[in-house]
């Protein structure tokens, strides 16, 4: 027997394809769904799951699952500070003190806070189970984020990219049903940021973008790694960037175009 079961990452896409999911547009009704809080969404993202928690278990007797291996953001302070051994992996841009040159480190975060944390709930509430069909909220224009399991007993199944649905067709549900459309979930500090959404915490979460600059002046000695790390793609502190994109200046500008809401190697777990 497979068992359908959604990686909930409570934005737009994975959330319009709940409902899809319950309301049955696709073949099989999911028994679970699960969210893997990082501890470091958007206070937007963390409201709505609390709405969406109450709606679908009064519309559709159907209850989210919410799980965590820690908040990313306390995991980082407490790296860099030595509290703690283990490095969170979050992959922060790097520029090399004497030669300038750019580079990224190699991401981890992404497997520790969203992808096993989701597993061991899995074998945890289905503990006999010995395929799942893990359904991905991935929208046909960003199926260049699809990628298979590395493992033999999941297989990741795209439902939104089966009925080429984009994601203004799934904004386009929300507003039909007269629902709330979520914000983009992922990480406050998370480095894949578009200026974008860099300039949308600023505006609508104060809070959250004074912890992005904490973490950012804080990690330009990050143990182990010689390079200075920075949140933003050009290596330079976020503070000063904001001030660019306030004044309008990198918002006018061609590269904004080249880079979407999320830079694409968020592998399809982050951010949907
Ligand atoms: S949203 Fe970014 S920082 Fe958060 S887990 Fe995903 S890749 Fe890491």
């Amino acid at each position: 027997m497979e068992h359908h079961i959604i990686s909930l990452g409570a934005g737009t896409q994975s959330t319009d394809l709940l409902l899809r999911g319950l309301r049955g547009e696709f073949d099989v009704i999911p028994s679970h769904a699960i969210f893997s809080d990082t501890g470091n969404e958007p206070k937007g993202v963390y409201k709505y799951l609390e709405w969406l928690q109450r709606f679908v278990q009064e519309e559709f007797h159907f209850t989210i699952d919410v799980v965590s291996t820690g908040n990313i953001f306390k995991d980082a302070l407490a790296y860099v500070t030595g509290e703690s051994k283990s490095s969170e992996g979050i992959p922060y841009y790097t520029k090399n003190r004497v030669t300038g040159k750019k580079g990224i480190i190699r991401r981890q975060c992404t497997g520790d806070y969203k992808i096993r944390p989701v597993r061991r709930h899995i074998r945890k509430v289905l503990p006999k189970a010995k395929r799942v069909s893990l359904w991905l909220g991935i929208s046909y224009d960003e199926m260049q984020r699809m990628k298979q399991a590395n493992v033999k007993w999941i297989t990741h199944r795209f439902p939104l990219i089966e009925k080429r649905l984009r994601r203004i067709d799934c904004i386009t549900n929300f507003r039909a049903y007269q629902l709330p459309v979520p914000v983009r979930s992922s990480c406050v500090v998370c480095p894949y940021h578009s200026d974008r959404y860099w300039l949308w915490i600023y505006e609508n979460e104060p809070d959250s973008f004074e912890a992005a600059i904490t973490l950012d002046e804080t990690i330009r000695n990050y143990p182990g790694i010689n390079d200075e790390c920075y949140l933003h793609r050009t290596c330079r502190p976020i503070k000063e960037v904001i001030v660019d994109l306030i004044k309008g200046k990198a918002l006018a500008s061609k590269q904004l175009d080249m880079f979407p809401e999320l830079i694409e190697e968020c592998e399809g777990v982050c951010g949907v």
